[in-house]
């Protein structure tokens, strides 16, 4: 099924709003006429009703003088004044008297033979009732008032006439309004997405070959301009990500090419040159270098793949990150056996994290090894510390130091200050963005600084030397 528009849905949304409205307000309108038309006909009756009342005692004290007049000649009176005074005009209008006996006195509009079932006169209304007789409907109000039961009713036929005007001029008011709604409602989306339409229009325009372009910035400063620019922002974020994607590509093939072609270079070598078995092996022994080289890098980059796509398993446990500490620096004297360099460690309190403690110490070990790697003569010191609810990390050297330039990217993959250098090290710049990626995953950080100054780390003799710093949550409840 084909998706509605939105620009159809808009439409749609606005004509049911004005629909609602148009009849809400046909309704409010017929109801508050009904209602005051009503209290109209209610007091108009409560009137009648007096006015009768007085006409009757009236006529009633003027026959007590004349004693003894006989009922019925009284009421012939009554029957003959109050045609002259009851609203002869209105047709719509019904008087009822009748006597103690319940004999009917007088009785307009209705014949007078006819059986009345308006007026019930066994007990006074204080309020009018609505009443359907032959099938109209009437307000009806009754009194008793001594001798006589009198009874006034109006028919409701002049309500429900206006009520149906009503109806009638919302009958043809209505699809008038509805067609002016709906294309009102249609222009109105037309015109509202216009700008959306050119967005969409610039934006068919950008592919992933040619990210660097932008959407047409828009001038006014509302939703669409909003939009336009977190769309520039957000495709400039896919630039940069396309881009570290092809420089990442680009760095993992030149660094897997290498040693295959070192590798296919020596064996060609051996072979163009009959190699006797002193010398196979000694390519033997070269290849094995290679391939262990390049097994590292394969692992490395699936290793940075898996925590890309948050998908670094991590067996997380209580971590005694002092015990961590002090294993890795008796892996770095093991390291730097025969060098001359001065290995300390200073871990004077217990400090625990929660963690992958075997991820926690490959992020150690790599720059214990790099700043033993890069300290041709000096010292190396690996600390812990606690620092208000992190568990603060570092390893300072005195070694050859990273010029400030590089600092800022030497977590990117690939990344090496001298690449020449690296290679005789046997590192591909991968082991820092490794050290990145773990601490990330373990909601910490990692920074670097260089030379390691300040001053009160610096060391006797120290020209430059670097500083590596991890900083990772304490564990909630530290034990000691
Ligand atoms: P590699 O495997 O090449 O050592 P890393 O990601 O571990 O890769 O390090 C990247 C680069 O950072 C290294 O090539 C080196 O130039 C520089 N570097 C890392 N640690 C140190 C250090 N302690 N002292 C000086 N330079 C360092």
């Amino acid at each position: 099924m084909k998706a509605i528009s939105l620009r159809a849905k808009l439409t749609l949304w606005y004509t049911a709003l004005f629909t609602f409205t148009v009849l809400a307000f046909a309704g409010a309108a017929q109801v508050l006429r009904s209602r005051a038309l009503l209290k109209q006909f209610d007091e108009e009756l409560r009137d009648e009703l007096r006015w009768t009342e007085i006409f009757l005692s009236e006529t009633d004290k003027g026959s007590a003088r004349s004693k003894r007049r006989a009922g019925a000649a009284l009421e012939a009176r009554v029957r003959e004044n109050i045609e002259q005074h009851f609203m002869l005009n209105k047709a719509t209008h019904v008087l009822e008297i009748r006597n103690r006996e319940m004999k009917l006195v007088y009785r307009s509009l209705l014949p007078a033979d006819s059986l009345s079932q308006l007026f019930t006169f066994d007990q006074p209304l204080e309020q009018p009732v609505t009443v359907s007789y032959r099938g109209h409907d009437f307000r009806v109000l009754q009194k008793q008032a001594t001798p006589y039961w009198i009874g006034v009713a109006v028919s409701l036929r002049p309500l429900y006439e206006v009520q149906r005007q009503l109806l009638r001029t919302f009958a043809w008011l209505f699809p008038l309004a509805m067609t002016v709604a709906l294309g009102g409602g249609w222009l109105l989306a037309k015109y509202s997405m216009r700008p959306v339409s050119r967005v969409i229009q610039a934006a068919r325009q950008i592919t992933a070959t040619n990210l660097s372009q932008r959407l047409p910035s828009y001038p006014a400063q509302d939703e669409i301009g909003a939009l336009v620019e977190t769309m520039n922002e957000m495709i400039a974020r896919l630039e940069s990500g396309v881009a570290r994607i092809e420089q990442f590509s680009q760095d993992a093939a030149h660094e897997l090419r290498t040693p295959l072609t070192i590798l296919r270079g020596e064996m060609e070598l051996a072979l163009a040159n009959n190699a006797g078995a002193t010398e196979l092996r000694r390519v033997l022994v070269s290849a094995l270098e290679e391939i262990s080289r390049t097994a590292k890098i394969v692992e490395s980059l699936l290793f940075l793949a898996h925590a890309d796509a948050g998908k670094m398993v991590l067996s997380k446990e209580r971590v005694a990150l002092h015990e961590l500490a002090t294993e890795v620096f008796e892996d770095a004297q093991a390291l730097a056996e025969g060098r001359p360099l001065q290995l300390s460690l200073s871990a004077p309190e217990p400090v625990a994290v929660l963690g992958d403690a075997s991820r926690l110490r490959r992020l150690l070990l790599n720059l214990v090894e790099n700043a033993i790697k890069f300290t041709p003569e000096g010292k190396v010191e690996i600390s812990l510390r606690r620092v208000d609810r992190s568990a603060v990390l570092t390893v300072r050297d005195t070694g050859i130091g990273i010029p400030p330039e590089h600092c800022a990217h030497i977590f990117e993959r690939f990344y090496r200050v001298d690449s020449g250098r690296s290679r005789e090290t046997g590192g591909c710049g991968l082991g820092l963005a490794i050290c990145a990626a773990i601490a990330h995953a373990h909601d910490g950080e990692i920074r670097v600084q260089s030379p390691a100054v300040p001053a009160d780390y610096a060391m006797p003799g120290a020209a430059s030397g670097s500083l590596f710093e991890v900083k990772l949550p304490l564990m909630e409840k530290n034990p000691d």
